[in-house]
């Protein structure tokens, strides 16, 4: 599923990088992840979790630390979040 929504929203929390082995944004902290999750996701649940090949932060949906080994399913949410 492909959406343009929070585009224009997302400037107003800044991502430290990019991690390219999930194709994700990075954030500095948990808190920043999480931010930028409800930017993203209003009324949604955004999770935070530490990426486990970077220095960083991403977030992803309720379920998504659960999934945090599910790569291809991490890919998916990217497409929404680029
Ligand atoms: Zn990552």
């Amino acid at each position: 599923m492909t959406t343009k929504r929070g585009r224009a929203a997302a400037a107003r929390v800044t991502a430290v990088g990019w991690c390219p082995d999930h194709a994700k944004r990075l954030y500095s902290s948990r808190k920043e992840a999480r931010r930028a999750g409800r930017t993203y996701a209003p009324g949604g649940h955004p999770n935070a979790y530490p990426c486990d090949t970077r220095d960083g932060w991403h977030w992803g949906h309720l379920g998504a630390a659960v999934a945090a080994g599910a790569m291809s399913r991490m890919a998916r949410y990217a497409e929404v979040t680029t």
